[in-house]
């Protein structure tokens, strides 16, 4: 048995294209070029009809009454970009108020604080050590004058999945909106804008096995069976007026089509996938688990965790010299690198993870197309350089021999 290095586990950051998305685009990338506006000939009408099919197929995957409720845009960091200073820009003599989590991914985080620049008041709700945020804390945080609650459907870094159909229910009990950042939840749980009672929800497709550069954004116009409101956004882009005015720029076609080819698989598959990638991280956890002591799950426990995330901080084990070790596999880790900064990740900060933990934590994203195969490999390699990184520690020493070196006075020379 050989597995091919290196091996992708990282399927939060992005995930492969999948073969028969970039099948689907193919013909988009060469021979059927239109401009999907062009309404004069048959260049044009042929865009726009692979367009319309991609609307429809985003439209079922997430539950949306009308494909008018679908805008595509460039990927999820514009998505939640126009959800949120949409609706702040576009009520805001209705209020000046917005609620978020300290979680949330950057894209919406630093719009947040961009909107706090221009005068606008932003809640960052604290979450539990598992990462949750609860309906009773979001209602504590509305008030007169709030405009928008906007919280991640699931985490990024360790898969947390928030109650967002309760949180919802009480947004529209209050009659404040809901923008969900659903990226890492499409595809891998149901995700219905129905079920979560959500008015706007982001996805992207490179975290679907789609292409990169493209994305969508649901902004709810039929009142559903629940009535939620019809939501207007000031657009971000001015232009020819595309997607209903709310996003102006000639349409990325072949983008759009695979992203509406990853949403048909999604819609189709994702059960079958979620299976996959949940059997492959329990069989991951159960062997570092079984080999190594003092592992520690961030994140939430099943089900509120996303099947394919498993984030373990080893403790005597500092994260950069591991990523060294195990070079031959792709995974992200919580020490450093995201920002260029010593500080480590955000998120397990918020979680009240200490920092050496979260230094020395890894996310490993199990997706369609890891293996068997693979996860005995990564498992190997992750023992074998704790055990040896370990080995070096005298501070792992002083821990077999049942010291708490976090209460020696250590003598200064
Ligand atoms: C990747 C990601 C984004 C950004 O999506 P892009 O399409 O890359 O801009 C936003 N939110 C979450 C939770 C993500 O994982």
């Amino acid at each position: 048995m050989t597995v091919q290095l290196p091996i992708y586990m990282d399927n939060h950051a992005t995930t492969p294209l999948d073969p028969r998305v970039l099948q689907a685009m193919m013909p988009y990338l060469t021979n059927v070029f239109g401009n999907a506006a062009s309404r004069n000939h048959s260049f044009g009408w042929a865009a726009e009809e692979a367009v319309s099919q991609a609307r429809e197929e985003v439209r079922l995957l997430v539950g949306a009454a009308s494909t008018k409720e679908i805008v595509f845009t460039s990927g999820a960091t514009e998505s939640n970009n126009l959800a949120i200073k949409g609706v702040a820009h576009q009520y805001r003599e209705k209020g000046n108020h917005l609620v978020t989590a300290k979680t949330e991914h950057k894209a919406v985080l630093d719009t947040m604080k961009r909107l706090e620049r221009e005068g606008f008041e932003v809640t960052y709700l604290d979450v539990d050590p598992q990462g949750l945020v609860t309906p009773e804390q979001v209602e504590a945080a509305l008030r007169p004058g709030t405009l928008l609650v906007s919280l991640m459907l699931a985490n990024n870094e360790i898969g947390t999945i928030q109650p967002i159909a309760e949180i919802g229910a009480v947004c529209r009990k209050r009659g404040v909106l809901l923008h969900t950042d659903a990226v890492q939840a499409v595809g891998r749980m149901a995700v219905s804008v129905e079920d979560l009672n959500v008015d706007l929800l982001s996805l992207s497709g490179h975290k679907i096995y789609g292409p990169k550069g493209v994305g969508a954004l649901y902004v709810r116009r039929t009142p559903g069976p629940k009535k939620g409101p019809r939501v207007r956004l000031t657009p971000e882009m001015d232009g020819g007026g595309h997607e209903q005015g709310m996003r102006s720029g000639t349409l990325n076609v072949p983008g759009i089509v695979g992203l509406g080819e990853a949403a048909r698989l999604a819609r189709l598959e994702w059960q079958k996938d979620a299976a996959h990638a949940f059997a492959l991280r329990e069989r991951l956890r159960k062997k570092l688990y079984d080999a190594l002591d003092m592992v520690h799950l961030n994140g939430a426990d099943d089900p509120r965790r996303l099947p394919g995330n498993l984030n373990v901080s080893f403790s005597f084990v500092e994260g950069e010299a591991m990523m060294m070790g195990i070079k031959d596999v792709a995974v992200s880790s919580g020490s450093a690198c995201t920002s260029a900064s010593l500080e480590p990740s955000y998120v397990l900060r918020a979680l009240g993870v200490d920092s050496e933990l979260a230094h020395s934590s890894i996310r490993f994203g199990l997706g369609r197309f890891n293996t068997e195969e693979e996860v005995d490999h990564v498992a190997d390699i992750v023992i074998r350089e704790v055990r040896r990184l370990r080995d070096m520690s005298p501070l792992y020493d002083l821990h077999k021999e049942g010291i708490d070196y976090k209460s020696i006075q250590w003598q200064a020379h």
